[in-house]
């Protein structure tokens, strides 16, 4: 389809143009998010640029938000007489932020909240999730930042204390990314919950010496990178930060969960047949599945609709090793919800659209629909 594209480049490069015009002045009133937050968890879409070198290359934009909130997939097609042609595609989430939104804005309208509740106790979890070169270790990094400047203001004003650790997981196997990727375990302790056993956890005193940490482990995860055949796309990164409120020792403990997922993609990886790089395929393949899974059953549950009424709500958190180690996040005897925002992470190129569509399919399966309040007799 590549050659086939670039063949016809200014064919869909112009038609793309045409019909988004045309579905601009089809329509009239911007439609407000289709947001249906009555649960806790919130599923995004970020659209990055192309970068200079995609657009080098001749590249075209084949994933656009549109003016109705909505992202807008293009995908080339041959028609039967040889003629190019375009089939569109739209996904509608809670929101779609297009190449033009930055990290802050996605924070301001997204984040904070989750970091506010985190500040009060409660449970907040960030997962970027999408195919490898989207964009996901951008956002994250760059929400990271504001997250931990934010949180570090407490620290300073002495109200609570801050610890953090960042670990990978790849495969079944976890690594500690701030104590020389040592291997680390997790154990479900008496309370069902799960403990991270052998992991190294700071403390730090300001958001610089917190931001240098992230920096450690970045960098540890990118020098295994070039040895490993990109190894980070193939694992999951979670950072995870405590806070602890001293002026109320017996409050609940605040948690907030980054985590950068591995690329989506693994399932289409051919390129490799190794048995050990398809075991690794199969593995991230499940943790992206289970993730998706536990998500949709405990928003289920929490609308109390379907299969998964409040009684008998089976959350299949034990299925892979990333849903155990997030397990605090999907557990409905928690007295606190996680808060959870998803941001579905895509590649623009019109080259890509094959895995966009993917990505926002999963996106869309997070959403539980919730149903229409019945109207009053
Ligand atoms: P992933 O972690 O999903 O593999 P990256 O975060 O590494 O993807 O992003 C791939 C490339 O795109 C990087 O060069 C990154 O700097 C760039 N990039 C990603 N998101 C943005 C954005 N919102 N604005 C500008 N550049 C971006
Ligand atoms: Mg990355």
């Amino acid at each position: 389809m590549d050659a086939y594209f670039f063949e016809n480049r200014d064919f869909f490069a112009n038609r793309i143009e045409e019909l988004e015009i045309l579905s601009r002045s089809s329509r009239t009133a911007e439609s407000s998010d289709q947001s249906t937050e009555v649960h806790d968890t919130a599923v995004c879409v970020r659209i990055r640029p192309l970068t200079e070198e995609e657009i080098g290359w001749d590249h075209v934009q084949g994933v656009l938000r549109d003016n109705f909130g909505a992202a807008n997939i293009y995908e080339p097609r041959r028609k039967v007489n040889g003629k190019p042609d375009l089939n569109r595609t739209s996904f509608t989430l809670d929101h779609v932020y297009g190449p033009d939104s930055n990290t802050k804005d996605i924070y301001n309208d997204r984040v904070q909240d989750l970091v506010q509740w985190v500040g009060s106790g409660g449970m907040s979890m960030l997962l970027a999730y999408g195919q490898t070169g989207s964009g996901k270790t951008f956002t994250v990094s760059g929400m990271e930042k504001l997250v931990v400047e934010k949180l570090m203001d407490g620290t300073v004003s002495g109200k609570w204390d801050v610890h953090m650790c960042i670990f990978e997981v790849a495969g079944s196997n976890m690594y500690d990314l701030l104590n020389e990727r040592k291997p680390i375990g997790i154990l479900e302790d008496p309370f069902g919950a799960m403990q991270l056993v052998g992991v190294l956890e700071k403390k730090p005193t300001t958001s610089e010496e917190f931001l240098s940490l992230i920096d450690v482990a970045k960098e540890l995860r990118s020098t295994e990178t070039t040895t490993k055949n990109d190894q980070s796309s193939r694992s999951h990164a979670i950072c995870r930060i405590r806070v602890v409120n001293k002026e109320s020792p017996n409050s609940p403990e605040g948690s907030f969960l980054l985590v950068d997922l591995a690329g989506s993609e693994a399932s289409a990886d051919t390129q490799n047949h190794s048995r050990e790089r398809m075991a690794e395929t199969r593995e991230i393949n499940k943790s992206l599945t289970t993730l998706k899974d536990c998500i949709r059953a405990r928003a289920l549950w929490s609308i109390g609709r379907g299969e998964a009424s409040q009684k008998h709500v089976h959350i299949p958190f034990r299925t892979s090793k990333l849903t155990q180690v997030l397990k605090s996040a999907f557990d409905v005897s928690n007295t606190q919800t996680c808060k959870t925002l998803v941001i579905a992470c895509i590649n623009p190129s019109i080259l890509d659209v094959a895995h966009s569509k993917n990505t926002l399919r999963y996106a869309e399966m997070l959403k539980v629909p919730v149903p229409k309040a019945k109207p009053r007799p």
